[in-house]
């Protein structure tokens, strides 16, 4: 049969409106809708059938129909569950956040608030004053501003302080941090002039000292977060660069990235600087993001001196850049938590973090057990899980995997991504050859679904 006779075998649009498995999409979503989904539908067969594929029955190009309508309405991004063992996953949203964090964007984001209103007064008021006095008490800051995101935080703090001026890094923090987001390209678009000073191992005083002039507009100092640099080095403490800046009014400004407000050393890991020391070391301006170690929303945070914070609220970009309702009061919720003292046990990123190895490996034995009872072959195996989310580079923390061979007609890529297609997706990892998931990382009210997305996915 030739392509064109084929191509009359096609149904007519009206055909597959009217088949009676459309009819309920025609009555949820209007019939104007199904009709466009229809064309497109019909579009992909009349391809198929060009390339030499037989036409699709009628019922098959309304099945089409059908997954369209469920593709447009379905919720999207959708959760999904992280065996990953990467605590702070950038692919999967950064940090999940508290219940209260959850509860405040809900409120906020539900009707009208006094987001930008002084309920004492009745007049406009700032969006940033919510934050002001945590942040002040959590980080010893006079003053703090939150924006969209940290990338976002450093361009508006080089704008407005150093825009048309030098700013001298180390070259040894002259680094990219990911997606495309590299120091040197902030600060040309910043309109920054970068004077890059030492070398990539070792950076002393006297070489930020030697490259100042009267064009210098401040000393960036930004936290080698996502890698490490071992041996013989040498970097300058923040202490010095203030001192040094201080002589003729050059701010230091300290990118410390992971927002670490709790002291990682206690956990077991390498120390990861926080915004509250850079404070006490007299830096005039700390940046760090909000979902990564801080366990919030998206957000850029700042904190430092009064008046260079206020130069910041005041340039234009801030509106461009400027932090939404909801996120601003999922913020705040994380913040009390932390002023609370409660943030180990509230704030999910340090729940997990502080989770010791045992407990890890209780809740592996667990899901073996009932894994056991539905015939799913298991190991409890020791690991390690990582941080993530460009901090702490290269630390982990000990941890256990329930652990899978594939069968031998199956490759453990072919198990990783049966499980992201589970109704509630989930995503492992492979090591040697097994698949392995890291209970870590899966929140305890995801339990069942992992199970169950293990027990359909090793039945297949
Ligand atoms: C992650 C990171 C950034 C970027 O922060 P976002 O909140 O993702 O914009 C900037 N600097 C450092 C050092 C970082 O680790």
């Amino acid at each position: 049969m030739t392509t064109t006779s084929e191509l009359r075998n096609l149904p007519s649009v009206e055909r597959v409106v009217n088949a009676d498995s459309l009819a309920p999409a025609v009555d949820a979503h209007g019939r104007e809708m199904v009709v466009e989904l229809a064309r497109e539908a019909l579009d992909v067969a009349r391809k198929r059938v060009l390339t030499g594929d037989p036409a699709p029955a009628g019922e098959e190009i309304a099945e089409a129909v059908l997954s369209l309508v469920a593709n447009l309405t379905a919720p999207s991004p959708r959760p999904v569950i992280n065996a990953t063992g990467v605590v702070i996953h950038t692919n999967l949203g950064r940090a999940p956040l508290s219940d209260a964090a959850l509860a405040a964007a809900d409120a906020v984001g539900r009707g009208y608030s006094d987001l930008e209103i002084d309920l004492g007064t009745g007049r406009r008021g700032s969006r940033q004053a919510h934050l002001q006095s945590l942040l002040r008490r959590i980080t010893g800051a006079e003053a703090a501003l939150a924006v969209n995101n940290n990338a976002s935080a450093l361009l508006l703090g080089l704008s407005a302080l150093a825009a048309g001026r030098e700013v001298i890094v180390s070259r040894g923090e002259a680094v990219e941090i990911g997606g495309g987001f590299r120091i040197p390209d902030v600060l040309r678009q910043s309109g920054c002039t970068l004077v890059d000073v030492g070398t990539t191992n070792r950076t002393y005083v006297r070489d930020y000292a030697d490259a100042m002039s009267d064009q210098t507009g401040a000393f960036l100092k930004a936290h080698a977060s996502n890698f490490r640099v071992e041996g013989f080095t040498a970097f300058v403490d923040e202490r010095d660069l203030v001192a040094l800046g201080e002589t003729s009014g050059v701010p230091v400004l300290h990118d410390v990235g992971s927002g670490a407000l709790l002291p990682t050393e206690r956990y077991g890991l390498a120390h990861e600087p926080t915004p509250q020391e850079s404070i006490s070391a007299g830096v005039g301006l700390v940046f760090f993001s909000g979902d990564k170690l801080l366990g919030g929303p998206q957000a850029g945070i700042v904190v430092g001196k009064r008046d260079l914070v206020a130069r910041l609220e005041r340039h234009p970009l801030a509106r461009a850049v400027r932090i939404d309702k909801m996120s601003l009061a999922s913020l705040t919720a994380t913040l009390a938590h932390y002023v609370m003292g409660e943030a180990e046990t509230r704030v999910p990123v340090w729940r997990m973090i502080s989770t010791n190895a045992d407990n890890v490996r209780c809740r592996a034995e667990e899901w073996r057990a009932i894994l056991a009872a539905n015939r799913v072959v298991a190991r409890v195996e020791p690991a390690r899980s990582a941080i993530g989310g460009g901090s702490l580079p290269g630390e982990t923390l000990p941890s256990w995997t329930l652990t899978i061979d594939p069968p031998s007609d199956r490759s453990p890529e072919s198990v990783l991504s049966a499980l992201r297609e589970q109704p509630t997706p989930v995503i492992a990892r492979i090591e040697e050859d097994a698949v392995r998931l890291d209970p870590r990382t899966v929140l305890p009210e995801q339990d069942d679904d992992t199970i169950q997305a293990l027990t359909a996915v090793m039945a297949q």
